[in-house]
């Protein structure tokens, strides 16, 4: 059955562009090992559902549900590597996930078509590099990998009227 992607955390849709290929969502949609999150799931799915409203959230997507290190109370269970104290992924990815919104003129739960969603992505591009990417990565490499998988999905050009982001 074709996957229908539901809700998304942006830094997850930033990281799978940014290493996305056609081959990626070529073939049958790959099967979700128990336990495995759901990146391979929806990346494949992602050209089929370019008009599909998405809700971009802060907290767990599709990529984490079916996700082993998904706790029932829906925090995740990992540490990021080599911090200490330690950082917990949630501490670091919720002000990331909030941060990118911002930056893209969302709030936190917004619905959008992900072909518009990536239309800003797009449009705030360079710029949104800076904000997305991680510690250990370089952010001209992730500029040049985002804009690549975004050239894959046939989004050549920014836009999108900024929604006001809610007060919090
Ligand atoms: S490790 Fe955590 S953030 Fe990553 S997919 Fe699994 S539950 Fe989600």
């Amino acid at each position: 059955m074709a996957v229908v992607i539901q809700t998304l955390r942006p830094h997850h849709l930033l990281d799978i562009l940014a290493g996305l290929k056609a081959s990626d969502m070529a073939g049958p949609a790959p099967e979700c090992r128990p336990g495995e999150n759901g990146v391979r799931t929806i990346t494949h799915a992602l050209a089929a559902n370019l008009d599909t409203p998405v809700k971009f959230v802060v907290g767990p997507d599709d990529i984490c549900r079916p996700c082993d290190k998904l706790r029932p109370d829906l925090t995740c269970s990992r540490f990021l590597p080599n911090r200490e104290p330690p950082v917990a992924f949630d501490d670091y990815n919720n002000p990331l996930d909030r941060a990118i919104l911002k930056k893209l003129g969302m709030r936190p739960d917004q619905v959008l078509p992900l072909r518009e969603f990536l239309t800003r992505v797009r449009g705030n591009c360079p710029g949104l590099e800076r904000v997305c990417a991680h510690a250990h990565q370089d952010a001209a490499q992730k500029l040049s990998g985002i804009l690549q998988g975004l050239e894959v999905l046939g989004i050549t050009r920014g836009g999108g009227m900024p929604v006001p982001a809610a007060p919090t």
